[in-house]
């Protein structure tokens, strides 16, 4: 392997000759990535189908789909993101023009996680080249397949000295988060955040956190149930529930509760069969310690659906647990799999205390037909984004900025925010030379008359 110093000084000498500055170069750059991606599109259906057992369609809808789009979005509009804006100038300072000039961080790290191993790798790195940064990428070692993937396609396509991947373990991260990186962005998981916020702290380097949470999924009684159980089904077990958004745990009213799961259950059924461990459209477990990790939450509480798993493919089948308390372990942690949990509610405002039990959920989903109701809860709890009657659907819009609050991350990325993020807005005051207003010095009488 590369010394990673030396691939940093590389990085920096890269950025230094300011090359990446120019709308012309960018531009060029991301339509490589495009180019990139179609080229490869079939090795990376088979990659993540080694990884992950994911189906064609759910790379399709989860990963390519997503990547094409943010970065059409991203060639249609960069010259006017990039473009310095002029804001307004008080009568103060008059004769001065006040402007925004977009300046990139220079040489940035982004650090992904397993479970969407294409996209949280490459989405960062759309928003890194759009705003003219090199990158550096140490892609999760969990999955091995696209990471070695990754590694490939972005040596095939760019120069080492402007995006390269990185692979490696832990201790690969940690040695790059000593390096003078001039921005980090990373995708994983609550403690891993407190670390790289820690390393990157010592040195002053700016961060985003993308980080993960319980997000909860909250039906009230005049949900139209139908239509919450099928988006719920979808939303909770979309890689086998291994996604950063997906619904953690059902906040039901207690009113509908028997009904509702009812139909879920159907509509479950619907999506995977009866027995989803049979299903290849049914992604599995990453590897043996999360497999583990997972069947011991099927200790607490009583599992009222599913439940049944095989050791061979590291599949759990779709599994709902009900008379579970706070104090489970399936509601400390993030689940992250294919078990859904079940509370219940009489009143709208117990759901906020139910939810402060976790602090700043990542997403939140309210299935309800009343506008107050949905304006309420969008309102009163802290959550980083969601949906009202959907689940997931909030991330594929490029338009709205995505991220964390508080302790599900830091900072924002998707479309426009993608560029914004990997970008300082540099504030200049151009000054006129053809007078001089004297009433800032402490020796004018115009000034002291003011005072
Ligand atoms: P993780 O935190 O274990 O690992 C993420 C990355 O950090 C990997 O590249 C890993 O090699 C590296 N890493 C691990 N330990 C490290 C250490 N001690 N020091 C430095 N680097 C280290 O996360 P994961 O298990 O790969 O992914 C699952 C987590 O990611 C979940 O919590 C999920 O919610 C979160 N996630 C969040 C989003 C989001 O957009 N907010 C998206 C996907 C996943």
């Amino acid at each position: 392997m590369k010394d990673i110093s030396l691939l940093v000084q590389d990085h920096k000498k890269m950025y230094r000759a300011g090359k990446t500055m120019t709308h012309t170069f960018r531009i060029h750059q991301l339509q490589k990535l495009k180019d990139m991606l179609h080229r490869y599109e079939p090795r990376i259906y088979e990659a993540l189908n080694k990884d992950l057992n994911k189906s064609s369609y759910e790379v399709l809808t989860t990963e390519l789909g997503f990547l094409l789009n943010e970065l059409n979005e991203t060639i249609k509009y960069l010259k006017d993101w990039m473009t310095p804006r002029k804001v307004k100038t008080p009568s103060t300072h008059k004769g001065a023009k006040s402007i925004i000039y977009k300046q990139p961080y220079g040489v940035t790290l982004i650090i992904s996680p397993w479970n969407y191993p294409l996209h949280l790798a490459i989405a960062p790195l759309i928003g890194a080249i759009s705003a003219g940064n090199t990158a550096v990428i140490k892609p999760s070692e969990l999955t091995p397949y696209t990471s070695d993937l990754l590694e490939e396609m972005i040596k095939e396509t760019f120069e080492e000295k402007y995006i390269t991947v990185l692979q490696g373990d832990k201790e690969t991260s940690q040695q790059l988060l000593k390096e003078p990186f001039d921005y980090i962005f990373f995708t994983g998981s609550v403690p891993v955040g407190k670390i790289i916020m820690q390393e990157a702290g010592k040195q002053l380097i700016p961060v985003t956190l993308e980080l993960g949470g319980k997000s909860p999924c909250i039906v009230d009684r005049d949900a139209k149930l139908d239509l919450a159980a099928k988006r719920i089904a979808w939303g909770k077990f979309t890689n086998a529930g291994q996604t950063c958004v997906a619904p953690d745990y059902l906040l039901v009213h207690e009113s509908v509760k028997q009904t509702f799961i009812k139909k879920i259950k159907e509509e479950i059924e619907k999506l995977y069969t009866d027995n989803a461990l049979q299903n290849d459209d049914f992604s599995s477990i990453v590897n043996e310690n999360h497999f583990n990790r997972l069947l011991d939450y099927l200790e607490d509480g009583k599992v009222i659906y599913g439940g049944q798993s095989d050791k061979n493919t590291l599949k759990i089948n779709p599994t709902i647990v009900d008379d579970i308390t706070w104090q489970s372990n399936v509601m400390q942690d993030e689940i992250f799999g294919p078990i859904l949990p079940v509370r219940t509610f009489g009143r709208l405002e117990d759901v906020v205390d139910e939810i402060e039990h976790s602090r700043n959920p990542l997403a939140l989903y309210y299935f309800s037909e009343n506008y107050q109701k949905q304006e309420w809860i969008t309102r009163n709890i802290s959550f980083g984004g969601g949906c009202i009657n959907d689940t997931l659907m909030h991330l594929g819009n490029n338009h709205l900025p995505f991220g964390g609050i508080g302790s599900s991350g830091i900072g924002k990325y998707h479309g426009r925010a993608s560029f914004d993020t990997f970008t300082h807005q540099k504030s200049v005051l151009k000054q006129t030379t053809a007078f001089d207003l004297a009433f800032r010095y402490p020796n004018s009488k115009m000034g002291r008359k003011i005072l």
